[in-house]
């Protein structure tokens, strides 16, 4: 049997390959993404040395952060769609969000966000592909949308996110992941402590490495198959 343990250093390896390949100079890190998957693989991955991890159910989300509540260097990020009436939890419990595509929800998180805590850690979640199926902001929204988040006093805006259509074209893949590290190195531009670009998952991480990722999450190939 593989162990997570093992999982982790292929996909680790995996990326390490590809920055070589593309002799790129960003620093890459890699969000696990435990969705739907018990605390005890989660335990493993952390005893394996795994800190940062991704999850994208609130309720199922804030009971593993409670369970992992002695972990203290657990970085927990919320990459699933945001519903208003679960923007409370979001911003009780996580330390970034990378699933933010419109006002109303930014707003809600600044208010939501405890004055105890850090600022909540913001990436804006861009639909790239134009894809009717994913959520998102539309390339025409995101500078309003960060400029608000660089403003609010309870979220701090570090970079952005996407979920790509699946295609069976490498090229059009490509092509958006290099089209969202344009739109990163523009409002990197103008606000500079903008350090992360989360893109690509399982199936198309070496491609999101070389259109620029600083970040991939990986839940499949560290986890495995989800029911
Ligand atoms: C589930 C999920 C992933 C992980 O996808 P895999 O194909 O299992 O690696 C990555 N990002 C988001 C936003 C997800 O919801």
């Amino acid at each position: 049997m593989v162990t997570i343990a093992e999982r982790l250093n292929n996909a680790y390896d995996r990326i390490a390959k590809a920055q070589q390949k593309y002799a790129t100079e960003q620093e890459v890190a890699l969000l696990a993404v435990s969705k739907t998957k018990p605390v005890e693989l989660i335990e493993q991955a952390y005893a394996a040395g795994q800190r940062l991890f991704g999850e994208s159910y609130v309720q199922e989300a804030v009971d593993k952060v409670r369970h992992f509540n002695q972990q203290k260097d657990i970085e927990w990020h919320f990459i699933g769609p945001i519903q208003s009436n679960k923007s409370r939890q979001i911003a009780e419990h996580f330390s970034w969000v990378q699933s933010v595509d419109r006002l109303k929800i930014a707003r809600r998180l600044n208010e939501q966000r405890p004055n105890n805590l850090m600022p909540l850690k913001v990436l804006i979640q861009v639909n790239i592909s134009d894809d009717e199926q994913k959520s998102g902001c539309a390339l025409s929204e995101l500078d309003e949308l960060a400029a608000y988040i660089d403003d609010a006093r309870q979220l701090e805006l570090r970079g952005l996110m996407t979920i790509t259509a699946q295609t069976d074209d490498p090229h059009q893949q490509l092509e958006y992941f290099r089209q969202m590290k344009a739109c990163f190195d523009r409002l990197k531009a103008q606000y500079q402590q903008l350090d992360t670009l989360s893109m690509g998952m399982s199936g198309d991480l070496e491609m999101a490495i070389q259109g620029g990722a600083t970040m991939v999450r990986i839940g499949t190939d560290i986890f495995g198959k989800r029911q």
